[in-house]
């Protein structure tokens, strides 16, 4: 009887059917896989995710002058109160700051700015521009009070940049919508900041592939569920500043980028954490990113020069790296890191 029942159960059940999206947001391509029962159920999660992320783009950006987070003041002892996504990324933000021990910085964006158009004409900024941005950047130029939501500059000039923890709460985000739509077997990748849920069916996770910084180092595959994934460095976007590599990541107590190539991926509880965590370890001697993989429970590889060690997995990364011979199903391989917005995400190397 009761075997019945769950046969007749089991045939009410629609098997689910896999499904991929993608549409360009942030100014990056943001790609969402997941497993629903038919199409419409697909697309109205889909839709209702992609709405999320818009609405961080609308919320955080540094690139459209009308976003919340460009309105704050920039005057020294203006202060404003703030509520809603803004306020939730300040909350993220200042907890951030202190597990990193700022080397991840939300106010770096004075400096980012004319690191930027540095990087665009290939010149350095001269010493008067670069003081003028450190002078309005880093910790003291702004205070934000968690409890009253009030926000006030306390330099000329200071300028919030997000670009370093956005695009994972966007995923974040992205998933819970899609869970809510009824999709909880899904995955959103932000151009390399990936939040993934429940594995798809009859598989113990999601396969990842982490390529490299170097050619001639190993690409290694992730098994995970339930987690956030995110790679930061420039192995798409390297530049020279006056005949020097100049990272798009900025070293917080200096303010000037990385010089030596450097690539860091983090598995995390979520993508906002894996996201903060990988620019942060990318900024951090080796020593240091090995303390805060153990203090916040995070699996990492770091990618560094021999000079700085080589590749170096930390924490948990063995337990969640699978072989990275070719599987049955292709792996999801992420966009690369933070790509020029015209460049595309790689097809999967291995096929079906
Ligand atoms: P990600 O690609 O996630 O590592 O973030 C890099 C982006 O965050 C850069 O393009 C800057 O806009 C910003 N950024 C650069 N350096 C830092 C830093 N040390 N802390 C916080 N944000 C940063
Ligand atoms: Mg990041």
């Amino acid at each position: 009887m009761i075997g019945a029942a769950l046969l007749a159960y089991a045939l009410s059940v629609p098997a689910s059917q896999r499904f991929d999206f993608t549409e360009r947001h942030m100014g990056v391509e943001v790609r969402v896989r997941l497993y629903a029962p038919d199409e419409a159920t697909a697309r109205s999660a889909a839709r209702a995710a992609f709405d999320r992320v818009r609405a961080w783009d609308e919320a955080l950006s540094d690139w459209h002058e009308d976003s919340d987070a460009m309105r704050l003041p920039h005057h020294a002892g203006d202060a404003t109160i703030v509520d809603g996504r803004l306020a939730q990324a300040l909350d993220a933000s200042v907890l951030a700051r202190e597990a990193t021990g700022g080397a991840f910085e939300p106010s770096l964006g004075a400096l980012t700015r004319v690191w930027r158009q540095a990087r665009r004409e290939r010149r350095a900024p001269d010493a008067a521009t670069l003081q003028a941005a450190r002078d309005a950047s880093g910790a003291g130029s702004f205070q934000w009070n968690p409890a009253t939501r009030r926000f006030t500059a306390m330099r000329d000039g200071v300028r919030l940049d997000f670009g370093a923890i956005a695009q994972g709460i966007a995923a974040d985000d992205a998933l819970r919508a899609l869970r809510e739509g009824g999709c909880a077997q899904a995955l959103v990748d932000v151009s390399g900041d990936i939040a993934v849920g429940a594995p798809p069916p009859d598989a113990d996770g999601w396969r990842i592939q982490i390529e490299a910084e170097f050619d001639d180092q190993p690409t290694d595959m992730l098994l995970v569920h339930d987690c956030g994934v995110s790679t930061s460095g420039d192995r798409a976007q390297r530049t020279m500043v006056d005949g020097s590599a100049a990272s798009h990541i900025l070293d917080p107590g200096t303010g000037i980028p990385l010089v030596a190539p450097r690539q860091a991926t983090v598995v995390a509880a979520d993508a906002t954490t894996a996201d903060v965590m990988a620019t942060a370890l990318c900024v951090l001697p080796a020593e240091t990113c090995r303390s805060i993989a153990a203090a916040h429970h995070l699996a990492a590889r770091l990618d560094r020069t021999p000079a700085e060690g080589g590749v170096q997995p930390l924490e948990g990364w063995h337990v969640i790296r699978r072989a990275s011979s070719c599987p049955a199903d292709a792996p999801w391989a992420p966009a690369a890191a933070h790509p020029s917005p015209a460049s595309k995400a790689s097809d999967p190397p291995c096929s079906r």
